[in-house]
């Protein structure tokens, strides 16, 4: 008879919030919020490809880079691997500091971006607790994202690459979303307004959530 496998984290014990939205929709700046305020790690798996891809000896550099530009999706063994990697680090690095006997809080942003790693996640990584969905119209996500080009750096951040990855978003992401709608696990949020007034709405979701006061 095949064994079940088991999920890696147990998920009554840490608790896994997935942050989703389109490209410039304020994620992270919401993420790096939140982690301030409630003792959470913050796993933006955009950064993580980002830094896989500056390390030496990567066998993944080319890879990314090209999905990166092309607005493609990474193949998940290499997400899930950084993803499963980063939380184990830290769960090591907190433990006896905070988050004890094998509890975690972590706040998950930009995955999962198909159904199929979503479920591949919950089945060999951990079961999410919480979706928080950031909305608001490509017309802002357009604008900030043009306007954090001028500082970011980044390759992606470009009218072709952003387009492509609208197009992604809308059409594998959002059967993600779709999904835990379903499920009844998605907190959706009007992100087109001011950062502050947003972060209300994040927190008194993490708060419920967390059973835990506003912060
Ligand atoms: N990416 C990916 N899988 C993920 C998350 C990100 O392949 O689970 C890639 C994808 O090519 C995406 C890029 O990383 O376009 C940038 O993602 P990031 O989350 O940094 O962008 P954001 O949505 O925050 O603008
Ligand atoms: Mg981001």
């Amino acid at each position: 008879m095949p064994t079940a496998v088991s999920p890696v984290f147990d998920s009554t014990k840490v608790t896994v919030i997935y942050v989703l939205g389109g490209p410039g929709a304020g994620k992270g700046t919401q993420c790096s919020k939140l982690v301030e305020a409630y003792s959470l790690c913050h796993l933006s798996v955009g950064d993580l490809l980002r830094e896989e891809q500056n390390r030496d000896g990567t066998p993944y550099g080319e890879l990314i880079r090209t999905c990166f530009r092309e607005g493609t999706i990474v193949p998940m063994e290499v997400t899930l691997k950084l993803l499963q990697n980063a939380m184990s680090a830290e769960m090591k690095i907190r433990s006896g500091n905070g988050w004890t006997d094998g509890r975690g809080r972590f706040l998950i942003d930009g995955f999962p971006r198909t159904m199929d790693r979503a479920l591949k996640f919950d089945e060999e990584v951990c079961l999410p607790s919480m979706v928080i969905f950031f909305t608001t119209t490509e017309e802002v996500m357009l604008q900030r994202l043009l306007e954090r080009a001028k500082i970011s750096g980044r390759e992606d951040d470009n009218m072709e690459s952003i387009m492509k990855r609208f197009h992604t978003h809308g059409n594998q992401t959002m059967p993600v979303i779709q999904h835990y709608r379903s499920c009844g696990e998605v907190t959706e949020i009007d992100s087109t307004a001011s950062v502050e007034e947003v972060y209300r709405e994040a927190s008194a979701a993490v708060s419920k959530l967390l059973h835990t006061p506003v912060a």
